[in-house]
C-alpha cells in the first residue's frame, strides 16, 4: 500500500501527512484552505484540486476533519454533490481519524462495506505535538483485517495503535478518554488554585502532588498553571494547543453517547458545563483547554 490520499491538512492532518511522506508513502493531499495546501506541498505532498481528484488511484484514504457533518458530506455526499464512496475503487481502505459521533462512523463504515470498500474509525489522542513527533495514539474501530491493513500507515504517524472493537468503538474510546481528561483537568485546576490561595507556590504543590496520590496526566505533562511547566500552552498564553471549542465538541459527543446508553455521567456533565461557562466568547474558545485554570483565578485583592 503506497499511494495515499490525505483529506484535511489542518493542525493535526498537516503534520500527520508530513510523517507519511517521511516514511516513504506517496501522499496526495486535499484541503479547501489554500494555506494548508501550501504547507502540505512544502512537506512533499502532491496536491489534488478536489477531494475526488486527490483520491483517484489511491490505495488508502485518510481523513482528519473537524466534524461528523463534514465527514458524512465528503464520503456519503450531500444534496449538491456525490460522495467519495461513489468514486473509490473496491478494496480501497478508508481511515477516518476525525473525532466524530460513533453513529456517524458506523454509518460511514456500513455504507463503505456495501460497496466493497474497507473502512475504520481511528481517532487519535496526543494533540498537535504528538502529531508532529509521530507519536499519536490511534483508537481503531472496525473489523480486524481492516485494522491490520491500516497498521503500517498508522505506525508512520503514531506509536500506539489500539483495536478498540467493531465499527465506532474507536470513537467511543476517544470520547471516554477525553471526558476523563476534561474532568481531570478541571480537578487539577481547582486544586492548584486552592493551594495558591492558601499560600503555596504552584510549582512546589505540583511537584508534591506528582509524587503523591493526586498525581495525574495534567500535572505530569500539561500543567494548567502559568509558569509551572515549560513548553505547555499555559506558559505561552494558552495558545497552540487543544482548543476549548474542540474539548466542548468532544464533551458534547460524550453527553450524546451517555444519553443514548442511559449512563449516568455526572462529572462529565459538570465538566461540560464548566467548559461552556469558560468558553463564553470566541477568543476563549480558541484557547487551549487548560485555560480552564482562569475560571478559578480571583482578581488580585479579592
Ligand atoms: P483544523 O481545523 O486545524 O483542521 C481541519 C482541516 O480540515 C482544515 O484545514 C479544513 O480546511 C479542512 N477541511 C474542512 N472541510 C474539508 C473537506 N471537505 N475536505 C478536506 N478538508 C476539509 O482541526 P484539527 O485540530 O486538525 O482537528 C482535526 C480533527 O482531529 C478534529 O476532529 C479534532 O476533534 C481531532 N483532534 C484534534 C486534536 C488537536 O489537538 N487539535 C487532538 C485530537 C483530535
Amino acid at each position: 500500500m503506497k499511494k495515499i490520499a490525505f483529506l484535511g491538512l489542518g493542525n493535526m492532518g498537516g503534520p500527520m501527512a508530513a510523517n507519511l511522506v517521511r516514511a516513504g508513502f506517496a501522499v496526495t493531499a486535499f484541503d479547501p484552505a489554500s494555506a494548508a495546501m501550501e504547507q502540505a506541498r512544502q512537506a512533499g505532498c502532491a496536491s489534488g484540486a478536489t477531494a475526488a481528484e486527490a483520491v483517484a488511484g489511491a490505495d488508502a484514504v485518510i481523513s482528519m476533519l473537524p466534524s461528523g457533518a463534514i465527514v458524512r458530506d465528503l464520503y456519503l455526499g450531500d444534496q449538491d454533490a456525490a460522495g467519495l464512496l461513489q468514486v473509490l475503487a473496491a478494496e480501497t481502505l478508508i481511515i477516518d481519524c476525525s473525532t466524530i459521533a460513533a453513529d456517524d462512523a458506523r454509518q460511514l463504515i456500513a455504507a463503505a462495506g456495501e460497496r466493497g470498500i474497507r473502512a475504520i474509525d481511528a481517532p487519535v489522542s496526543g494533540g498537535t505535538a504528538a502529531a508532529a513527533a509521530g507519536t499519536l495514539s490511534f483508537m481503531c474501530g472496525g473489523d480486524a483485517a481492516a485494522v491490520a491493513a491500516a497498521r503500517p500507515l498508522l505506525a508512520a504517524m503514531g506509536s500506539n495503535i489500539f483495536h478498540a472493537g467493531p465499527a465506532g468503538c474507536g470513537q467511543v474510546a476517544k470520547i471516554c478518554n477525553n471526558m476523563l481528561l476534561a474532568i481531570q483537568m478541571v480537578g487539577t485546576a481547582e486544586t492548584l488554585q486552592l493551594g495558591v490561595d492558601n499560600g503555596l507556590d504552584p510549582s512546589v504543590l505540583s511537584d508534591i502532588m506528582k509524587a503523591s496520590s493526586g498525581g495525574n496526566w495534567s500535572l505530569q505533562k500539561y500543567n494548567p498553571y502559568p509558569g509551572v511547566m515549560e513548553g505547555v500552552p499555559a506558559s505561552r498564553g494558552y495558545s497552540d494547543g487543544f482548543s476549548v471549542a474542540l474539548m466542548l465538541k468532544d464533551l458534547g459527543l460524550a453527553m450524546e453517547s451517555a444519553s443514548g446508553s442511559a449512563t449516568s455521567t455526572p462529572l462529565g456533565a459538570l465538566a461540560r458545563n464548566l467548559y461552556q461557562l469558560h468558553g463564553g466568547d470566541d477568543d476563549t474558545l480558541r484557547l487551549d483547554f487548560s485555560s480552564i485554570q482562569s475560571l478559578f483565578r480571583r482578581p488580585v485583592g479579592d
